[in-house]
């Protein structure tokens, strides 16, 4: 046992930081975590969680219609938002009192405040009363993740970040979205649900940078059809409020938008500074972000940083992956090492996108077979009607699939989904995948008389 006061010293008990901390301590080693704001960090008080609950509560509004195609009367709905944030806290302090749970049945002394490094092996950490209290810790792990950057244009302290909109007072009737990343699209797509007129600008020439480029397409048909205003290469150059409370948007196009709130959704940037982390030696890289090894380790050998402070996959599940093998590669007794490749990831954007593999941009320069074979990967490409909402009259094709093969068929290498029934897109798939790996599409009429969608 090392003379340090803890064997690891965790900051930020976040999803990383909570994971790493259990870990740990339930192989033995005394662990202690630090935590400034919310246990259960990002994901869980305004990230995932809440983004989720927000999604299902917009998609409440296309099942209630679907409810009367299928025979229910049900009248019209009308919304209260307070009861919804009021319903979002509560399940949300629900969750903070699980993981306090979680850390401290295992072991894990807990210390509400803002901790910094004093030097590679101390941190303080000030409480909110002032009170500054001090571990020495053999290890730490920095798992502080990130913050939403805010813009910097004339009268952007009028725009909102991520992290306020879930604490809305009120829904605004008319919302501006600035943005294209996954955070942009679905909050678009959830506020329409809602009910509001929303507005999407984005500098670049289409949404969702990296997924494949159908889904992209696909989706921006999908969005707009909703009633959706998909603004691209389009950015924001002021904002002003106006007498009555509203807000003037001046768009680089010359266009004057007027809105209720504007929600600046343009990326997120590490926490790393003022952590003291340069005071024990942890260099950071040029954007900011801490700099790690392959086994997470920075440049300070004692201290080692996970999650969206080292900004290399900004997700949850990315997160957990990284401190488990962090806690198991100091305390237990396997090495592991990090593999990012297939990792499946979901947009709750209106309808939905999953994707899990390399994408229609990437495989055919990765992977030795197809390159052998030409550079040619056979994409399987098919839509899929969503059979459940047909009764309503909704548009058939907003459900989507796309598999990706081998050449000579068998595993799929990368499959992107989209819509809102998705055990139906299952079985079309599966279906689908017995076809053989020809490139073709099957995009079956709107009708819907025949497609895989029919076996579902
Ligand atoms: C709107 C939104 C939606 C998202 N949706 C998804 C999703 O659907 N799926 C998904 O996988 N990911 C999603 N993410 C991303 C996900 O939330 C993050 O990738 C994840 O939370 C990163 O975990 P982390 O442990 O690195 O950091 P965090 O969860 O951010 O935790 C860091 C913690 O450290 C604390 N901290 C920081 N500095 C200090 C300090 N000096 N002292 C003490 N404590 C400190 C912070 O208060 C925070 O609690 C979403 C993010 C946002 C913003």
């Amino acid at each position: 046992m090392s003379s340090h006061d803890v064997d690891l010293f965790v900051i930020g008990a976040g999803s990383g930081g909570v994971r790493g901390a259990r870990i740990a301590a339930s192989l033995g080693a005394r662990v202690a975590v630090a935590e400034e704001r919310f246990l259960g960090g990002t994901c869980v008080n305004v990230g995932c969680i809440p983004k989720k609950l927000f999604s299902y509560g917009a998609h409440a509004r296309d099942d209630i219609e679907d409810a009367r195609a299928y025979g229910w009367d049900v009248a019209e709905p009308t919304l209260d938002w307070p009861r919804l944030i009021a319903n979002k806290d509560r399940e949300i302090a629900r969750l903070n009192g699980v993981y306090q749970r979680l850390l401290e049945g295992r072991g894990v002394e807990v210390m509400l405040g803002r901790a910094t490094l004093e030097d590679a092996h101390t941190v303080a950490v000030t409480a909110p009363d002032g009170t500054v209290t001090r571990r020495t810790a053999e290890h730490v792990l920095v798992a502080t993740g990130g913050s939403p950057v805010r813009p910097s244009f004339p009268g952007a302290e009028l725009a909102m970040v991520s992290d306020e909109v879930f604490y809305l007072p009120k829904r605004p009737d008319r919302l501006l979205v600035i943005g294209g990343g996954y955070i942009a699209v679905e909050m678009a797509g959830i506020f329409q649900g809602y009910g509001a007129q929303v507005t999407l600008a984005y500098r670049g020439a289409l949404f969702l940078r990296g997924f494949d480029r159908d889904v992209r397409t696909h989706l921006d048909a999908e969005m707009r059809h909703r009633g959706v205003d998909l603004r691209f290469h389009t950015e924001v150059a002021s904002l002003t409020r106006r007498p009555d409370g509203a807000i003037d948007a001046v768009l680089t196009t010359g266009e004057t938008l007027v809105v209720d709130a504007v929600l600046a959704a343009i990326g997120r940037a590490p926490n790393a500074k003022g952590l003291g982390l340069e005071a024990a030696g942890v260099e950071l890289d040029e954007r900011g972000a801490v700099r790690v090894d392959g086994r997470f380790r920075t440049s300070a050998r004692s201290i080692y940083a996970v999650g969206d402070v080292i900004d290399r996959v900004q997700l949850t599940p990315v997160a957990l992956a990284e401190a488990m093998i962090v806690a198991h590669n100091l305390f237990g007794e396997a090495k592991r090492t990090p593999d990012y490749e297939f990792i499946p990831s979901a947009v709750f954007s209106t309808p939905p996108v999953g994707t899990v593999g390399l994408t229609g941009g990437r495989s055919p320069r990765r992977g030795p077979g197809p390159r052998r074979r030409g550079g040619h990967l056979p994409l399987h490409l098919h839509a899929i009607e969503a059979h459940a909402h047909r009764a309503s009259g909704e548009d058939p094709d907003e459900a989507g699939g796309r598999a990706r093969h081998r050449p000579r068929g068998g595993r799929a290498r990368g499959r992107p989904r989209r819509r809102r029934d998705r055990a139906g897109l299952r079985g079309g798939a599966e279906a689908r995948r017995y076809q053989g790996p020809a490139r073709q599409d099957h995009r079956h009429p709107p009708d819907g008389r025949r497609g895989a969608g029919d076996h579902a």
